[in-house]
C-alpha cells in the first residue's frame, strides 16, 4: 500500500502517519525526519535545507525529489510505504508519479488531514519535538510520559524554531500557496481522501483505518 499524507504543518499528519506504519508493517518516510537528521549530522544537504527550514520556506525541489526517489527504491519499500511531507508541490507530486509510472506502479491513497488555520497556531506552539530520535508530542494532546524528556530514548524535548508561532504563521501562507493545490491534484485521481484533522488522534486513526479497509 503507497499511501501520501497530505495537511497544513501542524495537522497531525505526522502522529497519523506514524500510527499506520506501525499497524500495516510499512515504511514511514518523512522529507522533515530525513532534513533534521542530516541537519544534526552536518552533511551538505543539511546545512543547504537548514537555512530554508529555519525560515519557514520549503527547501528546493531539487534537494529534495532525487532524496525521495532514491528512498522509494530501496528494499524495504516493495510493499509500499507511507510519505509524509512529500509531495509538498506540484512540481514534486509529478515527479513523483512518473518515477511510479517507470515502474508501472501507482499511489493507492492521498490522505488530507484537514484543520482549520485557526486550530494550526495555538497546537503548534504546544508541539515538542526529541532532540535525540526526533519523536513529536504535544503538550495537551500527545503528552511525553517522562515530562520533558522524550519516552523513546530520554533525550531533551524542545519546541522546535520552525514551530515558533511566527514561523508556523509563514509555514501556513507557504501551505496555502505550493501544498494545497495537490489536493485537487489527488482529487483529480480520485485517491484523495479526506478526515477530520480536529478530533482526537486515535479517533482520526479509527476514520484513517476505515478508508484504508481494515
Ligand atoms: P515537516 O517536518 O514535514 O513539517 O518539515 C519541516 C520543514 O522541512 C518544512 O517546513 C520544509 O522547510 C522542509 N521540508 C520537508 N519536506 C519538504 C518537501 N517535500 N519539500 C520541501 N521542503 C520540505
Amino acid at each position: 500500500m503507497k499511501i501520501v499524507m497530505l495537511g497544513a504543518p501542524g495537522a497531525g499528519k505526522g502522529t497519523q502517519a506514524k500510527m499506520i506504519a506501525a499497524k500495516y508493517q510499512i515504511p514511514h518516510i518523512s522529507t522533515g525526519d530525513i532534513f533534521r537528521a542530516n541537519i544534526k549530522n552536518g552533511t551538505e544537504l543539511g546545512k543547504k535545507a537548514k537555512s530554508y527550514m529555519d525560515q519557514g520556506l520549503l527547501v528546493p525541489d531539487e534537494l529534495t525529489v532525487d532524496l525521495v526517489i532514491d528512498r522509494l527504491a530501496q528494499d524495504d519499500c516493495k510493499n509500499g510505504y507511507i510519505l509524509d511531507g512529500f509531495p509538498r508541490t506540484i512540481p514534486q507530486a509529478e515527479a513523483l508519479d512518473a518515477a511510479l509510472e517507470k515502474l508501472g506502479e501507482k499511489m493507492d491513497y492521498a490522505i488530507d488531514v484537514d484543520v482549520p488555520d485557526e486550530n494550526i497556531v495555538s497546537r503548534m506552539s504546544g508541539r515538542r519535538a526529541c532532540t535525540g530520535c526526533g519523536a513529536t508530542y504535544h503538550i495537551v494532546y500527545n503528552p511525553s510520559k517522562k515530562g520533558e524528556y522524550c519516552e523513546v530514548c530520554g533525550e531533551k524535548l524542545i519546541l522546535r524554531d520552525d514551530d515558533k508561532p511566527e514561523t508556523v504563521q509563514k509555514r501556513l501562507n507557504v501551505y496555502h500557496d505550493q501544498t494545497q493545490p495537490l489536493i485537487d491534484y489527488y482529487t483529480k485521481q480520485s485517491i484523495l481522501r479526506t478526515v477530520d484533522g480536529t478530533q482526537d488522534m486515535n479517533d482520526v486513526f479509527a476514520e484513517i483505518a476505515k478508508i484504508l479497509g481494515a
